[in-house]
């Protein structure tokens, strides 16, 4: 992803039940998930001593948040957790997981997602007498469920109906009093996965398996959507609580969000990026001397591409790893100054050869032309780009920050309107179909809506894919 300023994802989350204390283990989970928001992080633990649950976060990382020994102090066996990513400006109020204490018991929730009719239902809620806090969907979903297990509900029936009440998607960690639980959305769009601790100590669930593999547990299978999973230290308890025809798995977890080392909807990241690249080679071959990934997202792309292009693979540029964000800088002297920070050629790898740039995605094409830029000046003969998802043609509202449809190079713009754009020899995209021979989803069952323009749900002012009732 060359517009790594731009595009993130929102949040990761985790759900733990263990026999023994739980906050190495969370912190160490947490780390796991780190890629997939960095503004905040927290974990909310049930305090066996103080029968309630308590709530540690804050911004920033989760090594900055949780000090050692404020770990040794945390206490508890049952818990929740998130790192957070945000679009709007970052406040510690906003950071989760989010607790509210209610005659029911306490409630806490973290959340990894979008819901589409928030405004309306904080609006309703309000009508109804509840004060907000912090005005955030994760809240309302709270109070939601609090109020229908007021209503005398079981947390099933409780679930079903705040299902019904929602539309978006949502990878969902909830815990009440000290019972944890794990809920996708009937769609499937953000992912989640179970695993068991190999110790037979508990359970885990977690936004990626990258968060078992550090915590020593074993994959069991993906949170199935619009299951309700609860996690014991010795056992599991499932519930379908929302069931649609077709799911809406985002493929674009698979292109760049994911780890390459996670294994999400049954598949390898890392196998599927290579497969991407093998695709893309033969969709959009052409003839060079050596491929480039930009790293580190198109590392895997780039294998398979020069595993079926015979063009051999070369580290021609290299991440400084300790550059996370940078300003939004204020004049084109300056914003190259911070491309070249984050990256820089390796000028015995390209100069004098016919270089193939290869991405995982484009969005709005800016940073993508700083580095064609950057490798020209390194001595390259020719440019040419090849990227590992369709051409970005619409805003996703399920929860990756791409919103603005004017800020996307491909919008409007024939090919050679883009080479020129970024100033490369030639640009290639994959097709949507070879995109989905490549990640071995249903068509049907995968969420295409930023390079269709059709979404799962109902979006005003946008077409709907399929139209399905909750069964
Ligand atoms: S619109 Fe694109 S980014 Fe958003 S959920 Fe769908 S596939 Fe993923």
């Amino acid at each position: 992803m060359s517009d790594v300023e731009f595009v993130g994802e929102k949040c990761g989350v985790i759900s733990m039940a263990r026999k023994d204390p739980i906050p190495f283990y969370m912190y160490y989970a947490l780390r796991a998930i780190q890629h997939r928001g960095q503004e905040a992080a927290g974990m909310a633990l049930f305090d066996p001593d103080e029968k309630k649950i308590v709530c540690t976060k804050g911004l920033g990382l989760v090594e900055s948040i949780f000090r050692r020994r404020q770990m040794e102090d945390l206490k508890g066996s049952m818990g929740i957790g998130h790192t957070y990513y945000s679009i709007r400006l970052s406040k510690p109020e906003n950071a989760q997981p989010h607790l509210i204490k209610t005659a029911v018991g306490d409630i806490a929730l973290a959340h990894n997602g979008i819901i589409v009719n928030s405004g309306q239902l904080i609006q309703e809620l309000k009508a109804k007498g509840h004060a907000f806090v912090t005005d955030t969907e994760e809240e309302a979903m709270a109070y939601i469920l609090a109020e229908e297990l007021f209503a005398g509900n079981d947390i099933v029936k409780a679930a079903k109906k705040m299902v019904k009440r929602l539309a978006g998607s949502y990878a969902l960690s909830i815990m009440i009093g000290e019972r944890v639980f794990a809920l996708r959305d009937p769609l499937g769009i953000r992912p989640m996965c179970l695993g068991k601790f190999k110790d037979g100590s508990g359970y885990i669930a977690a936004s990626e398996s990258v968060a078992l593999d550090v915590t020593d547990a074993e994959l069991i299978r993906d949170v199935a959507p619009g299951e309700l999973l609860e996690l014991k230290p010795d056992g599991i308890e499932s519930n379908i609580v929302g069931s649609l025809e077709n799911k809406s798995y985002c493929f674009f977890e698979h292109v760049y969000f994911a780890r390459p080392d996670s294994v999400i909807e049954g598949h390898s990241v890392y196998e599927t990026r290579k497969s991407i690249g093998r695709v893309l080679a033969k969709e959009q071959p052409v003839k060079a001397d050596v491929v480039v990934p930009i790293p580190d997202s198109g590392r895997a792309h780039a294998q398979g591409f020069s595993d079926v292009s015979g063009i051999p693979m070369a580290e021609g540029l290299i991440k400084n790893r300790y550059i996370n964000r940078t300003f939004i800088m204020p004049d084109q002297k300056t914003r190259d100054m911070s491309v070249r920070e984050k990256l820089n050629p390796v000028k015995s790898e390209i100069a004098g050869r016919r270089v193939v740039l290869i991405d995982d995605s484009i969005v709005r094409g800016t940073t993508m032309r700083r580095i064609v830029k950057m490798v020209r000046d390194a001595g390259a003969k020719e440019v040419h780009v090849r990227v590992g998802s369709p051409p970005i043609i619409a805003p996703c509202y399920l929860g990756i920050d791409m919103t603005t449809r004017d800020q996307f190079v491909a919008v409007g713009k024939t090919i050679p309107e883009i080479e020129k754009e970024i100033g490369a020899d030639s640009v290639g995209y994959i097709s949507i179909d070879g995109l989905i021979s490549a990640i071995k989803l249903a068509r049907n069952d995968t969420c295409l809506g930023c390079v269709s323009a059709e979404y799962p749900i109902k979006i005003e002012g946008e077409k709907e894919r399929f139209q399905q009732r909750l069964m």
